[in-house]
């Protein structure tokens, strides 16, 4: 009996390539999507990929997002263009209404879109569905950061024409997209007008059965507060109806080209603004317009102020000029392989789906300041916008140790909500503070408690990814400045919920939370649930003893601001001393929860691959009454606290759960992989590697129009560093234990501890470690300490070879 198997075949060709390649074969052929190392390309336009390649091909730089719909404006599964954090909240309406649940929904908007340069040949558009194509080619470019196009097609009367087109959304200037759009007459001579716009969208994405797709918002919630046209340039003013959130956006131009060109018309209405070019061109003439886009939102400034900002984008943006930008971008996109790439050799599919994965991360993180990390990124409306436990759990390892920067800003914005989560905790009726399961604004904006708000973990997951930085950055400013606040509040917030069962011979309890595995919800004791709180419970103790020693003033504040008794601190050790661990001493294993073993199990093999993910095909009820799991729980606690588990107790929880985990959820294979390669399941852990490198790429969930998924871009590193390379860093210390794929003759990456930089550079036989910045720095390879010191050249240490494991007797 077992639940869906990973899809890619098994791993005895010695190479991913296949497996890679297996879930490329759900595109078309690699004439049209070849592997590249550094590009990921389009060579004909698929009417039936569109809607996925609209978010493969989002550019974006974390504050502005923008999906690849094309310049023409047609054809179009989805337009979309956000800012984050810029969202519209509606009344949620229950049919049954009972205390404390969520009030308001928050749903990111669907801002102008200003990508829109219709292009008019002798007056007939030229639009990509219908023209007369010699040649398409789209890419996106991972090393200059911008998506490229260019077109060859010929009207009906013979003439030729090519258009180029380049965008990208800027990681220098974080409120600017800039276009670059060339027309040139190959052969023939034409009158080219082109339409330039931005506009205000008018359609909301049709309504759906998903939970994972959008809310539909009623009407227009965007309301045009101003709107004006000079020159080039075009300015719009918005107010959402509701949120109230004010935004203010706007175009302008700069031109050249080898003839005469003329402004024809330039205007704006309520919701649309246009600037109307036009030429004649003769043959081999062309002409060039840089279309800049500016985007400003602030809750606490009014429309002048934000037109006032605009302005001053879209001013310097013009004085700079569009190489300048174009520059900036590629010397951004640089840096960050410097410290970020991963190396892959002889896998080349691996490799370029890898760089997808680390681009797309760089895209939906490098100017999120002041804001969090949508589930989908800014790459479609999927799950509205909210910010989860992805960002913590899945994201953060990979930035804390190639952008710890950005890590910080990531976890300031959790603290910035701080006070919502005090008010939430209240609302549920406990001490301390409760972070929302999903949320834009801080509060709480799920409908659905059973799988959502019950999620209590997200406190735990918090406070576990800031000890986590703070250890491997050493930044212990953060400590004074957000950390320990929030250790303290969530701390009281577990020592409140829990309770000492006499039942459980005093133990104590944590009754009625769901875990990460939303297939069991409401739960008592679940595990990683407990094990996290265990761990909050400590870290909060860990963070107020040292800032009493080592930032006595931070401390005082700390102490004035939470009302800290030193008595809580006895309270939380008694509660983590004393946590409860569910474990089945008949079976041999730990127990996901205290009900789980008495569930009915699910039948797999009656089970239809159509009939996945069940969240479609069951009632919640149907599927919580037995043992099926959507997503890795117990085994996600068997590897974020390994430490607390023996080899073998591992390997029982693997061998019980792995059979029964769907990976509904594109959170769970990337730590199946991880789990897997640490137990020596190479074999497994290179199939549920594959499906998580190629999520995206090769669409493997079925639902990447909505949206890319962010906790497997970063889950993909994680199997790359934490899986094969074998990473673990628990209290700080990076220790490797190598297992690479047996096709594999290098894997290599850099990471940054504590200042330092190393880099990791992993063979079949060989790992060599070298530092290449910093101070020198305490490693472990196969248990084996190691000391890179400045200059001392790359350490070669033999790698064990690992044998296939075979599962742990008596296991399911
Ligand atoms: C998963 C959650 C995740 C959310 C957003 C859900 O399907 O079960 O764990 O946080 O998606 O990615």
């Amino acid at each position: 009996m077992s639940a869906r198997e990973p899809t890619g075949p098994a791993c005895d060709t010695g190479s991913l390539v296949d497996q890679v390649s297996a879930h490329r074969r759900l595109l078309p052929p690699p004439e049209v999507y070849p592997v590249e190392p550094w590009r990921i390309v389009e060579r004909r336009l698929v009417p039936r990929f569109l809607p996925q390649f609209e978010a493969l091909f989002t550019v974006s730089n974390g504050y502005l997002g923008i999906r690849a719909t094309p310049e023409e404006g047609l054809p179009v599964h989805e337009r979309g263009t956000y800012l984050n954090g810029f969202y519209e909240t509606w009344p949620i309406v229950y049919g049954e209404e009972a205390h404390g649940f969520a009030k308001r929904g928050q749903t990111m908007l669907c801002v102008p879109d200003g990508t829109l340069l219709k292009l008019y040949v002798d007056d007939d558009p030229f639009e990509l569905g219908t023209a007369r194509i010699v040649s398409f080619e789209r890419s996106l470019d991972l090393r200059a950061g911008t998506l490229d196009r260019e077109v060859v097609f010929e009207t009906f009367d013979r003439k030729r024409l090519a258009v180029r087109s380049r965008r990208f959304a800027s990681l220098e200037h974080r409120h600017l997209a800039c276009i670059r759009y060339e027309v040139e007459v190959v052969d023939g001579q034409a009158d080219v007008t082109i339409a330039s716009e931005l506009v205000t969208p008018d359609e909301v994405p049709a309504s759906s059965n998903d939970p994972r797709v959008p809310s539909q918002l009623d009407g227009h919630p965007l309301v045009a507060t101003d709107h004006r046209a000079r020159d080039r340039r075009v300015l719009l003013n918005l107010e959402a109806r509701a949120s109230g959130l004010r935004m203010a956006c706007a175009m302008d131009h700069a031109l050249s080209a080898d003839a005469e060109i003329s402004v024809e018309e330039a205007d704006c209405l309520e919701d649309r603004g246009r600037v109307v070019f036009r030429s004649k061109l003769g043959k081999g003439q062309g002409l060039r317009i840089f279309k800049a886009l500016a985007y400003h939102h602030d809750a606490t400034a009014d429309a002048g102020e934000l037109r006032f900002r605009t302005n001053r984008t879209l001013d310097r943006a013009l004085e700079a000029g569009f190489e300048r930008i174009e520059a900036e971008q590629r010397a951004r996109v640089d840096e960050f392989w410097r410290s970020s790439d991963v190396q892959v050799e002889d896998d080349p599919a691996v490799q370029q789906a890898v760089r997808f994965n680390l681009f797309q991360i760089l895209q939906a993180t490098a100017r999120a300041e002041g804001f969090g990390v949508p589930a989908k990124a800014l790459s479609g409306l999927g799950y509205e916008g909210h910010y989860f436990w992805d960002t913590e759990i899945y994201l953060l390892p990979f930035l804390l140790y190639t952008r710890p920067h950005v890590a910080r800003s990531l976890l300031e914005h959790r603290y910035a909500q701080l006070d919502s989560a005090r008010r939430r905790a209240r609302e549920v009726g406990q001490k301390g503070a409760l972070f929302p399961w999903r949320t834009i604004n801080g509060e709480e904006a799920s409908a659905y408690y059973a799988a959502s708000t019950a999620q209590y973990h997200i406190d735990a997951d918090i406070v576990f990814a800031a000890q986590r930085y703070t250890q491997l950055t050493g930044d212990l400013d953060f400590l004074g400045h957000g950390f320990a606040e929030m250790a303290v509040e969530t701390a009281r917030l577990w020592a409140d919920l829990g309770f000492y069962s006499e039942r459980k011979g005093g133990s104590f309890c944590i009754n009625g939370v769901t875990g990460p595995d939303e297939y069991n919800t409401v739960v008592n004791n679940n595990a990683y649930t407990n094990l996290m709180a265990q761990e909050n419970l400590r870290i909060a103790i860990g963070a107020v003893e040292l800032l009493r020693e080592r930032a006595p003033d931070a401390y005082a504040h700390l102490v004035e601001s939470t009302a800290l008794d030193p008595s809580e601190l006895v309270e939380w050790g008694r509660a983590a001393d004393r946590m409860y661990l569910p474990y089945d001493d008949e079976a041999g294993v730990h127990l996901q929860d205290d009900g789980f073993l008495d569930r009915e199990p699910w039948d797999f093999e009656g089970t239809p691959g159509d009939q996945y993910p069940l969240l479609l095909h069951y009632h919640p009820l149907v599927i919580y009454r037995h043992q099926v799991i959507k997503q890795a729980d117990m085994v996600l606690a068997a590897f974020l606290l390994g430490e607390h588990f023996s080899r073998e107790e591992k390997q029982r929880i693997f061998d019980y759960y792995d059979p029964l985990t769907t990976g509904d959820s594109s959170l769970s294979v990337c730590i199946q992989s991880i789990v897997a390669a640490e137990l020596g399941y190479c074999d497994r852990a290179c199939r549920y590697f594959a499906d998580a490198v190629a999520m995206d790429l090769g669409n493997v969930g079925g639902n990447v129009r909505d949206g890319l998924h962010v906790a497997s871009l970063g889950g993909t590193w994680m199997t790359l560093v934490h899986g094969f390379a074998g990473l673990r860093d628990h209290g700080g210390v990076p220790r490797f234990r190598p297992v690479l794929p047996r096709g594999w003759r290098r894997l290599r990456f850099r990471l940054r501890v504590r200042g330092s930089l190393f880099e990791v550079d992993l063979g079949q036989e060989r790992a060599t470690y070298e530092l290449l910045e910093g101070d020198a720095l305490e490693i472990e390879h196969e248990g084996e300490p190691l000391r890179l010191e400045p200059g001392a050249g790359p350490r070669a240490m033999p790698v064990t070879p690992v044998e296939e494991a075979e599962p742990v007797a008596g296991s399911a």
